[in-house]
């Protein structure tokens, strides 16, 4: 009688014992490759038997020390309002299209690379400022392996260059200075080195370890030094990543487009439509590889890189802007390569229910018990009626003993079914606040699964409606189905099913009084 909340990147052993004796059958599922474990455990009694299906999965663990290689650094700017950040981006964008032939302006896509050398580049994340980094970080997402810090010589530090600095040393991350507008005559980089000094920020040039560079956003003036700078802080942390295994990555940015791609024959006229930026951290992201970010899926559709240009694959520390996403993923969400599209929904439709769960607060062991003793009533019932052949007159006109009792009729019962664990626990937690005495609403029974012949037999016996969510009813249960006149209702949206119970209840109540 324990609870296992298994999370992302839990990792789990079915050669133990206690986890063999879990209550809850749980399928986790390793991304790309890994093995496939049930728990077994019985959701009640028959042990063995798989009564739920809860999907979660553990990442595919990293390889050992030596099979990583070396990969870029992740820069993200900060510093205080008008010290320069938009303008220092501006100027290393800039270096990147005088070193490249085709050039195609730099978009918005959420990050860029700048090439320092013919094998070094740098990815800068697009987004200026603490709050973005401190959004990406609130997720959970870690994404940046050095902080510049603008600091306007002429105006030193302020808040929000503390705040920074605060941002930068709770996630760890190195900073170097760019003492910006150099150009200005009021320019003060001393006074602006004793003050940051004094906020714990010791440059180099007055005795301290941290890299400081005089620079000028806007006249350009040494920004192949401050990049130099970046590149040897990020040496010290020896940057290493895996480029064999399952693509993994961070959603930087997301958005719908309607506008027409125009830069590859193949995508013409076909509108990009969900459109999300990856900075890929793992592995290498190819066109027909599936994701899962959060509770979005994609089928990587095209690639494109920060001109609008379509590229066949993109590697680590690469940002990368990818269509083919059904719903749009969050920025901040954590991408995983999925091995296959239909695992990919499962994994999303049971985040869905979590979160559902969640929102609601659902205690599952009180739900879970709760159920569990209806269920045996259910059970018991389901046996006596079976013996007795009992069946509805309404329904059939055939010999067995009929139902009089005024309650039975009276009553709207159903039996539901779901796709996975985690919804039918949501659809349970808000079943069971309905209490109008009126008309009293009867859950037969739920489970998971495709709607089998058991439950249209218990349906009849009930004389329930069956509601399937997110199951498929195959031509045969169809046709058993209408052959005993039992109703089942199929939905997809959780909403859209409790509002029919809702109809068929208000539908009934009038006809009670
Ligand atoms: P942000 O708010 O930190 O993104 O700052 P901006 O990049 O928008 O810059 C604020 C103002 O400072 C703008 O008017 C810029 O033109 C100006 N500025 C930025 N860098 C420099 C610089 O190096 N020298 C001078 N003189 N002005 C600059």
């Amino acid at each position: 009688d324990c609870l296992i909340h298994i999370k992302n990147g839990d990792q789990y052993s079915s050669d133990n014992q206690e986890i063999d004796d879990f209550n809850v059958i749980v399928e986790v599922v390793h991304l790309c490759g890994g093995k496939h474990r049930l728990i077994p455990s019985p959701f009640a009694n028959e042990k063995k038997k798989p009564v739920t299906n809860i999907v979660k999965f553990v990442r595919t663990p990293m390889p050992s020390k030596e099979k990583l290689k070396p990969r870029p650094p992740v820069v993200t700017i900060m510093g205080h309002v008008d010290h320069g950040k938009t303008s220092l981006l501006d100027a290393l964008r800039n270096s990147n299209i005088v070193s490249t032939e085709f050039g195609g302006i730099t978009q918005h896509i959420g990050a860029f690379i700048v090439p320092v050398s013919k094998s070094t580049t740098v990815t800068f994340i697009d987004t200026p400022g603490h709050l973005a980094f401190a959004e990406m970080r609130a997720r959970g997402a870690q994404v940046t392996d050095v902080v510049v810090l603008v600091v306007a010589a002429d105006d030193g530090v302020m808040p929000q260059t503390l705040e920074s600095i605060a941002h930068a040393n709770r996630a760890k991350v190195p900073i170097v200075v760019a003492l910006n507008k150099i150009d200005k005559a009021d320019g003060n980089i001393k006074r602006t080195e004793t003050m940051l000094a004094e906020h714990g920020l010791q440059l180099e040039s007055i005795g301290g370890d941290i890299v400081g560079v005089p620079i000028s956003a806007l006249k350009n003036v040494n920004i192949d030094k401050l990049l130099e700078s970046i590149l040897a802080v990020a040496e010290l942390q020896q940057l290493r990543g895996d480029p064999n295994g399952p693509v993994e990555g961070t959603i930087l940015e997301s958005k719908h487009d309607e506008t027409k791609s125009e830069n590859n024959e193949f995508d013409n006229n076909q509108r990009k439509g969900n459109l999300a930026t990856i900075l890929v951290q793992r592995g290498v992201l190819k066109k027909g590889t599936i994701l899962l970010a959060g509770q979005s899926v994609a089928r990587v559709r095209a690639l494109y890189n920060e001109r609008g240009i379509q590229i066949e694959c993109a590697t680590l520390s690469m940002p990368v802007q990818v269509t083919g996403w059904k719903t749009l993923p969050a920025a901040g969400e954590e991408v995983f390569e999925i091995e296959s599209e239909n695992l990919a929904n499962r994994i999303a439709a049971q985040r869905k229910a979590d979160e559902i769960a969640q929102k609601m607060e659902i205690d599952v062991i009180a739900v879970t018990q709760k159920h569990e003793e209806h269920l045996q009533k259910y059970r018991a019932e389901l046996q006596r009626r079976r013996q007795l052949g009992i069946v509805f007159r309404k329904r059939d006109k055939g010999s067995g003993q009929h139902i009089e009792d005024k309650e039975e009729k009276l009553k709207y019962s159903i039996l539901v079914k779901t796709d996975v664990f985690g919804t039918l626990e949501a659809l349970t937690k808000i079943i069971n606040m309905y209490n109008d005495t009126r008309c009293p609403l009867d859950v037969v029974d739920t489970s998971v699964g495709p709607v089998n012949d058991d439950d249209i037999e218990a349906a009849q016996l009930f004389n329930a409606t069956i509601y399937a969510f997110n199951t498929n009813i195959n031509q045969t249960i169809a046709l058993e189905a209408s052959r005993k006149q039992v109703p089942i209702r199929t939905f997809n949206v959780i909403y859209h099913m409790l509002n029919d119970i809702k109809n068929e209840l208000t539908k009934r109540i009038p006809s009670i009084e």
